[in-house]
C-alpha cells in the first residue's frame, strides 16, 4: 500500500523555480494551493506585474493535491447563524459568497487549458438520520426557485437508485455539483498563473516579514536548509490554510488543522463499481464525523475519505478505520485490496466561517475552508486578490469579518480527541434514537 495520494499517480506535485528571479516583487503570495494560485491569477489578470508565489513544499503538495475532488459549496452553518454572528447584511453576504463559489470555479475552469477531469455528475448528500433528511428537505426548499429543480430529494425506500447501500435514511441529490481530479486541477491553475507571468518558487519557507515605508521585507529559507534571504514585497498574502507553521503565530492562534484521511481501493470491473455508485457521483454524509466517497475518474476504484481518528495516526492505522466503514457501507467490497492511504490537513475556524483580512501589520490572509474547500478556496483567492487591489465593493461577505482567536490555544489542537469523541457519541446516539 502506498502512503502517497492516489491522485499523484497521474499528477504528482512538481517543483517550481528554486529562487525568485528578482529581489523585489509587487505581491508575494505564500502558499501554492488553490487559494494562493487563484489569487495570483486574479492579480495577474488585473494587470499586476511581478507576482511571486512561494511554497515550502512542491506546487499543490498541501491539501490541494490530496483532497477528495468533490465539488460542493454548502457552508457548515445557515443564514440564521451567520446573521447572529455578523448581522443581517453581512450574514446574507456571507451566504452569497458561498453560493458564488461554485459558479466562480466553473468560470475559472473555462480559462484553464490543462484538463482536470471536471464532471458535473452530481453529489449525493446522504442522510444519517430521518431528522437529517428533514433538514435536507428544508435546505432544498430554501434554495432560490431557479436552483430548486437541481436538488432532488431521495426518500429512504429509493436510496438504491443513487447508492447500493442500506445505511442511509434517504438523500439529497444535487445535480449542479460534481467532481474533479484535484491534483490535475492545482497543476492547471499553476500553469495558468505561469502563462500570465506569475513566478512560482517552491522549497522556500516564508519565515515572516518586517514592514517598511514602501512595503515589506520578507524572510525566506530553503525548506531543507538553513540559509535565509530576503525579498522585498509591496504586499503579502498568506494562503497557507491548514499548513500554518510556528512561523505564523497569528494564524496558528485562529486556525485548527484537522487531518482528513483517504484510501483508494484496487480497481474492479467498471460495471461492478457502477452498481455501487451509479453515474460516478460524489457522496458525502450528514454525520458530524462525516465520510465522503466517490469513484476514481475512470470509474474503477472507490476513493473513500473521512476522519478515521482524532489522534495523529499513520496511514496504515487510518486505512483500517476507513476500510471498516467502507465495508459497512458496501458489504460487497469486503476484503478488497487497498492500494493507497494518505492524509492532508483541513483548516477550521472557531466560528466555521472562511476569513479574508489583514493582520495587525497589514499582511493579507485568506484562511479556513472548514473542510469544504475546492470551490471555496478558488473563490477566496479571487476575493483576497480583489481586496488587495482595493476594488470597489470588495469589503463585504467574508472579507474583513472578525476572525476569532481560540482561547488557550497556540496551534496544537489538544482538544480534538475530546471534541471528536463527543461528536462520535452524538452520531451514534442520534442514529440509535432513529432506529
Ligand atoms: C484529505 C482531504 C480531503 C478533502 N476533500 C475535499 C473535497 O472532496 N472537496 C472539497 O471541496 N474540499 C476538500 N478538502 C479541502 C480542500 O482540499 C482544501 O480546502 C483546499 O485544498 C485548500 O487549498 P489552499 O490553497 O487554501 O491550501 P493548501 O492546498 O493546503 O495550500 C497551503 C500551502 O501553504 C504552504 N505553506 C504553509 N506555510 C508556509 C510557509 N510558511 N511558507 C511557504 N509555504 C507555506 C503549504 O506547503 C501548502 O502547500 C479536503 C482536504 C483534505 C486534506
Amino acid at each position: 500500500m502506498k502512503t502517497t495520494p492516489y491522485w499523484w499517480e497521474e499528477a504528482e506535485p512538481q517543483h517550481g523555480e528554486r529562487r525568485p528571479d528578482r529581489d523585489a516583487c509587487d505581491t508575494l503570495v505564500v502558499g501554492a494551493g488553490y487559494t494562493g494560485l487563484s489569487a495570483a491569477i486574479t492579480l495577474a489578470e488585473a494587470g499586476v506585474d511581478n507576482v511571486v508565489v512561494v511554497d515550502a513544499r512542491r506546487v499543490g503538495e498541501g491539501a490541494s493535491s490530496r483532497n477528495g475532488g468533490q465539488l460542493g459549496n454548502a457552508p457548515k452553518f445557515d443564514l440564521a447563524y451567520a446573521t447572529r454572528l455578523f448581522g443581517p447584511e453581512r450574514g446574507g453576504e456571507i451566504m452569497e459568497d458561498y453560493a458564488q463559489s461554485m459558479p466562480f470555479l466553473l468560470e475559472r475552469a473555462r480559462t484553464l487549458t490543462d484538463p482536470f477531469d471536471l464532471t458535473m455528475n452530481g453529489t449525493v448528500i446522504s442522510a444519517h438520520t430521518r431528522a437529517d433528511l428533514d433538514r435536507l428537505r428544508q435546505e432544498r426548499d430554501a434554495l432560490p426557485a431557479e436552483q430548486r429543480g437541481n436538488a432532488e430529494l431521495i426518500p429512504e425506500q429509493a436510496i438504491g437508485t443513487v447508492l447500493k447501500t442500506r445505511i442511509y435514511r434517504g438523500a439529497l441529490l444535487r445535480h449542479d455539483q460534481g467532481s474533479i481530479h484535484p491534483a490535475k486541477y492545482v497543476a492547471a491553475l499553476a500553469n495558468r498563473a505561469r502563462a500570465l507571468g506569475v513566478q512560482i518558487v517552491t522549497g522556500l519557507r516564508y519565515l515572516g516579514a518586517t514592514q517598511g515605508a514602501d512595503g515589506y521585507t520578507a524572510i525566506l529559507r530553503e525548506d531543507a536548509g538553513t540559509e535565509t534571504f530576503s525579498l522585498h514585497a509591496g504586499r503579502i498574502l498568506l494562503a497557507v490554510n491548514g499548513y500554518a507553521g510556528p512561523e505564523l503565530p497569528w494564524l496558528r492562534q485562529r486556525t485548527i488543522p484537522i487531518q482528513s484521511y483517504m484510501i483508494a481501493t484496487e480497481p474492479r470491473p467498471f460495471a461492478e463499481m457502477e452498481e455501487l455508485i451509479p453515474g460516478n457521483r460524489a457522496v458525502i454524509d450528514t454525520k458530524h464525523i462525516l465520510y465522503y466517497f466517490r469513484r476514481s475518474p475512470d470509474g474503477t476504484r472507490i476513493l473513500f475519505g473521512g476522519r478515521a481518528r482524532f489522534r495523529t495516526s499513520t496511514e496504515a492505522e487510518s486505512a483500517v478505520g476507513l476500510r471498516a466503514f467502507m465495508e459497512h457501507t458496501f458489504p460487497s467490497l469486503k476484503g478488497i485490496g487497498i492500494t493507497h492511504s494518505w492524509s492532508g490537513n483541513v483548516c477550521f475556524a472557531r466560528d466555521f466561517v472562511s476569513h479574508i483580512g489583514r493582520t495587525g501589520d497589514g499582511i493579507y490572509y485568506s484562511s479556513c475552508c472548514n473542510g469544504n474547500g475546492i470551490s471555496m478556496s478558488t473563490y477566496l483567492g479571487h476575493r483576497a486578490a480583489q481586496a488587495m487591489l482595493d476594488l470597489p465593493g470588495h469589503d463585504r461577505g467574508v472579507v474583513n469579518t472578525h476572525f476569532p482567536r481560540i482561547p488557550l490555544y497556540n496551534g496544537h489542537p489538544w482538544f480534538l480527541p475530546i471534541v471528536g469523541s463527543w461528536y462520535r457519541f452524538q452520531d451514534k446516539y442520534t442514529r440509535w434514537r432513529d432506529r
